[in-house]
């Protein structure tokens, strides 16, 4: 989706899935991106698919729950590239579990990550953003916002961060900054593959299960998500904010 000038963007968790996705479409319209994972080795192939396309990346190594990491790989891709004006807060895991059996630690980790992670990722950016009155930010959330047997933490963390979007939007839109989120159904990703194996049925068997509960009768791809985030973070989107757009075949109203 075409902007008027050349836009930076970091997308966290960017080594794979719908984070790969979402940083080789903002490359292929236009955007420098920053491809942020774990490990700066992790983001190779997500670099390679977008300079091999033509298009610019930089590869960035940090754990988005950790303040000094963040804060300096936020920093780093302003100094290389000039600066932050698109961030996609995608990084995620999940460490699902009913709540009887979920450990301290599994809540933790899906806190960590998700919550704090889209704190301090959209705490460092935004200085950048608010220098230049300028910014689109988008948080990944998802259906089981709405509750998922299983997924108390991630549920919570998904249902915290529409909060989130809705007060950045308001603190951040006098300065130009759009914030919105995007909540998937299912995506067809390693994390959904996981899931399969932990409840015991192949990647396929889930795909077909997800397909047959969703209205428009199969599921979704990475790309799906990065269509959305691709309109969102356009400048055609530039009175849209503070909204949650749920990308999921419908299978939101269906549940
Ligand atoms: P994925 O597991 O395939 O990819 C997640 C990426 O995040 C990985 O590359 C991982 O290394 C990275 N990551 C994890 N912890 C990190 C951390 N602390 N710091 C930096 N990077 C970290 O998952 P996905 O399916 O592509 O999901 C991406 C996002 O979309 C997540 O926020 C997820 O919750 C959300 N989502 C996914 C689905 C789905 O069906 N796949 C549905 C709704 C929402």
């Amino acid at each position: 989706m075409a902007t008027s000038e050349q836009r930076v963007a970091l997308v966290t968790g960017a080594a794979r899935g719908i984070g790969a996705a979402v940083a080789r479409r903002l490359a292929s319209d236009g955007a420098a991106v920053g491809v942020l994972d774990l490990e700066e080795s992790n983001c190779g192939a997500t670099v390679d698919a977008i300079t091999s396309a033509g298009g610019q990346a930089l590869a960035l190594g940090a754990d988005v729950s950790n303040a000094d990491q963040i804060t300096a790989a936020v920093d780093r891709l302003a100094k290389e590239f000039g600066s932050v004006d698109i961030l996609v807060n995608n990084a995620g895991v999940t460490r699902d579990n009913l709540l009887f059996k979920m450990t301290e630690q599994d809540w933790d980790t899906v806190i960590a990550v998700h919550l704090k992670g889209a704190f301090l990722t959209t705490k460092a950016a935004q200085k950048h953003m608010v220098a230049r009155k300028y910014g689109k930010i988008v948080s990944l959330s998802s259906i089981s916002a709405l509750g998922n047997r299983g997924q108390a933490n991630y549920s919570a963390v998904k249902a915290g961060l529409q909060g989130f979007t809705r007060t950045l939007a308001i603190e951040l839109g006098p300065f130009g900054i759009n914030v919105n989120a995007v909540a998937p159904g299912f995506i067809v990703t390693d994390m959904t593959d996981d899931t399969a194996r932990r409840v015991g049925v192949t990647p396929e068997q889930l795909q077909q299960a997800a397909a047959e509960a969703t209205p428009v009768r199969r599921v979704g791809y990475p790309e799906d998500i990065a269509n959305a985030i691709a309109f969102l973070t356009s400048d055609e989107s530039s009175f849209i904010t503070g909204q949650v757009l749920y990308v999921d075949g419908g299978r939101k109203m269906a549940s």
